[in-house]
């Protein structure tokens, strides 16, 4: 018989700090190559691993910042932890506010801005495999810009 496989090296407490951090997690950049455009964003890794494949992050956009407007195979659930402001989801923008839940589909424009004069935090659990993001060309952005609400919400 087998025995049940142990991963005893695994286990883990991360305790929360104050101020939305963890211990023993570094506060890195949000993004390793500066070439998508970005505001004011910060990420910790909070766990991986590999019987999961997937990645929770701390993502946190300081007041007027915003992530990378972007799209790609892989899918995001996001649930908020910290502070107000907007995201782009398809063609909608939508207020969100702590413990909302954000499911980004594949292929799907995705970008959050924290409007509210306010920190905007959020976990986000995504494939540790995943392909490389698409940045909106300038027609991608003028289709977008068509709803006057997502113009707003660009223009912030
Ligand atoms: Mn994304």
């Amino acid at each position: 018989m087998t025995p049940p496989m142990q991963d005893h090296d695994s286990a883990e407490l991360r305790p929360y700090q104050n101020g939305f951090r963890w211990d023993g997690v570094e506060l890195r950049p949000y993004k390793q190559d500066d070439a998508a455009p970005y505001k004011a964003v910060s990420r910790q890794e909070l766990f991986a691993h590999p019987a999961l494949g997937c990645q929770l992050r701390y993502f946190e956009v300081a007041a007027g910042g915003y992530s990378t407007l972007e799209r790609h195979e892989h899918v995001h659930a996001v649930m908020i932890l910290r502070g107000r402001g907007q995201c782009l989801l398809a063609d909608r923008v939508r207020d969100v506010k702590p413990f909302d839940l954000v499911t980004v589909p594949a292929w799907t424009w995705h970008q959050f801005r924290a409007t509210a004069g306010e920190a905007l935090g959020f976990l986000c659990m995504v494939n540790a495999e995943r392909d490389r993001p698409q940045l909106p060309d300038e027609q991608t952005l003028a289709e977008l810009r068509g709803r006057p609400e997502v113009a707003a919400f660009l223009a912030r």
